[in-house]
């Protein structure tokens, strides 16, 4: 069994690169694999599944060409592509994983998360996700016109990006106490997510054993994957042609 975890590829028509080196990917590396996990901010924006782009639909094609190559697909919503709904899931076979979820991997309770959640020193952005993740929300955007919500993305992640410029380099990383407490929480000694965009691999201890969390990195200078064997993980980052 070999699976593949990968997160915060960001697409986006802007960076036609990372584009083509996911195409490479699903073709060498995940048609070969039983499992793709993709695990939030995979899209750099998403304003509902009724949007398509060239690109949209060339990411549709290449997703849809994993069921029958035996890779199953499992995706998580990121902060950025969080309106992803059951309709693309379903155009592309996938089967969208709610945040926070655990799976057995190599022997052991393993829990995935796409991240942004553990960074409980924001405040502000917690408050914003909450709003953002009811119902009523989000039927309230996606009743808007597509202009309209393309609008409505563009202007907040520019109010995103100027709010993140002023806040302090700790608090957007994970807070070590949330960690501990989700995974005691969800009985997991092992913690895989992405997010923060610092790929690393950290022992910790968890209930006094020992445990490890696994962060993915993006896919801007380079691409990450983790990829376990059945028995071994291992992060790797490689060349973005
Ligand atoms: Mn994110």
């Amino acid at each position: 069994m070999r699976s593949l975890f990968i997160s915060d590829l960001h697409l986006d028509e802007q960076r036609p690169a990372i584009s083509r080196a996911f195409f490479h990917f699903i073709e060498h590396q995940a048609k070969a694999a039983d499992a793709l996990y993709i695990l939030g901010d995979f899209f750099e924006s998403w304003i509902g599944d009724d949007d398509s782009s060239e690109l949209i639909e060339q990411v549709k094609t290449a997703l849809s060409a994993l069921r029958p190559s035996g890779c199953q697909l499992y995706l998580m919503h990121g902060n950025r592509d969080f309106l992803i709904g059951e309709q693309f899931c379903q155009d592309v076979s996938a089967t969208l994983l709610s945040d926070p979820t655990v799976i057995q991997l190599a022997g052991e309770n393993t829990l995935l998360m796409h991240g942004d959640s553990l960074c409980t020193g924001d405040q502000e952005y917690l408050a914003f996700r909450q709003m953002a993740r009811s119902a009523q929300w989000q039927q309230q955007i996606l009743s808007k016109s597509l202009a309209e919500r393309r609008a409505l993305a563009k202007q907040m992640r520019m109010a995103s990006s100027e709010a993140n410029s002023n806040k302090a380099e700790d608090i957007m990383d994970v807070t070590p106490e949330e960690v501990l407490k989700v995974m005691t929480e969800h009985r997991c000694q092992r913690l895989i997510h992405g997010h923060t965009h610092r790929p690393a691999r950290h022992a910790i201890t968890v209930n006094g054993q020992n445990a490890e969390r696994i962060v993915l990195g993006d896919w801007h200078q380079q691409g990450w994957q983790l990829e376990c064997d059945g028995q071994h993980l291992s992060l790797d980052a490689f060349d973005i042609r």
